[in-house]
Formats: structure tokens, C-alpha cells, sequence
């Protein structure tokens, strides 16, 4: 199978040998701090930002993309304390179980009206408008909104306007074509 390809869910885990095989580069994220993504996934992202910004004026930036399975684990616990255990798998993947293990997934951000970026998920969700009108351009470069609106019973995840994975233009161009979820297409 390519690798690209690879469905990650609750019940698709993966383990972190696999997740060695992508080539992980560093980049600056919007407030200039380093984090790494998977090398194919950013050069189509650059490509993205651009054509977002050329045709809809929509400034788009990387919030994190690559996370390891010992900050996974972090964040699931800070959620737990936060939102009580029912909400918090809701809302972040155990450790083996995040696409942000391979650096195929990206959070993005868009630049608010008052010139910066939105960070929290409060401000990502108020952007909302915004991501609908950059959901259109991903599959041309071969990602995925991998938890939309109509789709939250199949990927037991709630709506995340700001979450792309790449996985190559063919099934991106069958999910966006289709109207079809990650999990409907495999
Ligand atoms: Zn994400």
C-alpha cells in the first residue's frame, strides 16, 4: 500500500515504527516556532496557501502538524482534567490513533479580519466561512477535510474546519467529489 494512503482512526491504530517511515522536515509554524511535517505534505501545502491567497485574498498558515506519541499522551490527559474523559476522546485521538503521528496532518489557521491568525478553537470555529471557501481548493493538491460536518457519526469525530490531511490527489479528488469521508472510502 502507498503510504500516503494510510487510514488512521480509533480503530486503525498505527505504531511508531510505521510513523518513522515518513521524511519529517522542519519548518516555522505561524508564530515562528519550529515544528516539523512531512516533506511532500508542506510542498503541496505551499502550493495551497498560495492559491488561496491569490484567488480568495485568504491568508491560510500552519498551526502544528507533526506530534509524537509522548505529546499525544499529554494532550489526552490535559483533556481528560479539562473536559472530563466522554468529551476528551471526542476531541483528541489517543497515542497510536492521531494522523499528526506521520506529518500528513495539518491544523491550519486563517488570518482573522483584524490581521491575525486565529489560534484557540473558539476563534478557528468563528472563521468558519472562511475554511468552507478553502475546503474547495484541497483535493487539487491532494488533501482532505478528514472531520467534516455531515460525516462526525462515521468518524466519531466532531467537525474540525481547520484539520487537512494529505493523502494524494486520487482519493482526495474521490472524497471531494463523492462527498465521502475517509472511513466511506477504504
Ligand atoms: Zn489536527
Amino acid at each position: 500500500m502507498n503510504k500516503f494512503e494510510i487510514l488512521i482512526n480509533k480503530d486503525n491504530k498505527i505504531d511508531e515504527d510505521f510513523c518513522k517511515r515518513f521524511n519529517l522536515i522542519e519548518i516555522k509554524n505561524f508564530e515562528g516556532k519550529t515544528i516539523k511535517i512531512e516533506k511532500r505534505t508542506y510542498k503541496e501545502f505551499l502550493k495551497l496557501k498560495k492559491e488561496v491567497f491569490k484567488k480568495e485574498n485568504l491568508e491560510i498558515h500552519i498551526l502544528n502538524s507533526f506530534r509524537d506519541f509522548e505529546e499525544q499522551e499529554r494532550i489526552c490527559k490535559e483533556y481528560v482534567e479539562l473536559y472530563g474523559e466522554n468529551l476528551a476522546y471526542k476531541l483528541a485521538a489517543i497515542p497510536g490513533t492521531s494522523e499528526h503521528h506521520t506529518g500528513l496532518a495539518i491544523d491550519i489557521t486563517v488570518k482573522k479580519d483584524d490581521g491575525k491568525f486565529a489560534k484557540s478553537n473558539d476563534e478557528l470555529y468563528a472563521e468558519n466561512k472562511k475554511f468552507l471557501i478553502i475546503h474547495k481548493y484541497l483535493s487539487k493538491y491532494g488533501f482532505i477535510l478528514r472531520y467534516p460536518s455531515d460525516k462526525t457519526e462515521i468518524t466519531k469525530y466532531n467537525y474540525e474546519p481547520w484539520h487537512i490531511r494529505y493523502i494524494g490527489k486520487k482519493i482526495a479528488k474521490k472524497c471531494f467529489e463523492k462527498n465521502m469521508c475517509l472511513e466511506e472510502i477504504k
